[in-house]
Order: structure tokens, then sequence, then C-alpha cells
């Protein structure tokens, strides 16, 4: 098959990762960053995040209800894939929130300085988490968030486009980028997907 020119492959991908550490250190990619720090390149003229593609190209798995590629080490640039694990959005979200609580203990100006713009604090990701535990039948509390917060999300009257999103990101089998074999060729479901806009 002929390669797009605006896709990676396994031979244009590794030479970006610096494995300078060895087997066991965090491999950081080198290339273009998104705004969250997360290395990011392009498979099939779509944006992916290179620690998920590196997890694809090492040939890893995509067990059912898994479609979140995580880091062991907390490194977002790293790339080794001994250091990625396939994981729910639910352990994603879980993940997200614990290190947001974290945070409060690590860098509690960071938080008190944002307190009177606190829920514009939150980013697409965040909303996505909490979306997911309310689903899941957490009380707001529980979460950290207001409960006006909860009941203008359950109301659709913020985030509406990111609860929204989510629903099309876990419930449709096609968003996933685990339709890409371990040389970066699109199965028919991923052509599906990458064929859209
Ligand atoms: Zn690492």
């Amino acid at each position: 098959m002929s390669w797009h020119p605006f896709t990676t492959t396994p031979e244009t991908f590794w030479p970006k990762i610096d494995k300078s550490g060895g087997p066991e250190a965090c491999w950081p990619w080198t290339g273009s960053q998104d705004g969250r720090g997360y290395g990011i390149t392009k498979l099939h003229c779509k944006t992916i995040r290179s620690h998920r593609l590196a997890y694809i190209f090492a040939g890893g798995e995509f067990p059912e209800g898994r479609h979140c590629v995580c880091h062991r080490c907390d490194n977002r640039l790293c790339c080794n894939p001994a250091h990625l694990f396939p994981g729910s959005y639910k352990d994603n979200a879980l993940d997200m929130v614990a290190k947001r609580r974290h945070l409060s203990f690590t860098c509690p100006e960071r938080i008190n300085r944002g307190e009177a713009h606190r829920w514009a604090k939150f980013t697409e990701d965040d909303i996505r988490a909490i979306w997911q535990r309310l689903q899941d039948g957490e009380r707001p509390a529980a979460i950290g968030i207001s409960s006006q917060l909860a009941c203008d999300l359950k109301a659709g009257r913020c985030w509406r486009h990111v609860t929204g999103l989510r629903k099309t990101a876990t419930n449709d089998p096609t968003q996933c980028w685990d339709h890409v074999d371990g040389n970066g060729n699109l199965t028919p479901l991923g052509t599906a997907w990458a064929g859209r806009k």
C-alpha cells in the first residue's frame, strides 16, 4: 500500500523518540506537542498522541473496554511501550481526578489563584472525567465538585459540547484508534474513522 504524505510509519516514528536513557528509562518524544504537553503526530491526516501510537506500533492490544493508553510513569512525552498500558476511560478519569487532588496538596497556590474562576479552569478532559463519574452514579461531593455544576452539566447548561463528545468518544468504536495495525495500516473500521471530518 502507498503511504499518504501526512501519515506516520514505524520507520519515521521511532527515530523521533529519545531512547538514550536505555530500556528502563522514559523515552521522550522529540517532535510536536499539544497544549497539554503530550507528544503528537499525524496518522492518516489525523492528529494522534505519540504515546498512543508508540503503544500501537509496539503491538499493544486494547482489551474490551480499555481504549485509553495510560502512562505508568506520568511523563506525558514518554513513548516507552514498557511504561504504557491500556486503561478504560474510567481509569483515566479516576487517575486524573486523583492527580487534581494531589495538586491541591503540592501546589495550593495554583488552586487558590484560580478560585474566582474555578470552573473556567477545568479543561475539557477534566469535564469528561467528571461527567463519567456522574454517569456512574457518584455524588458531586465525592467527586469534589459543587452540586450546582453537577446540575448544570446534567441539564446541559454548560459544557454541553464536552458531555456530548464523551458519548461518541466512548460509545462509537470507530472513534478509537485501536483500528490501526502494528504497521500503521488502517483496518476497515479505522478507515471509516479516518474518512470522517
Ligand atoms: Zn516513561
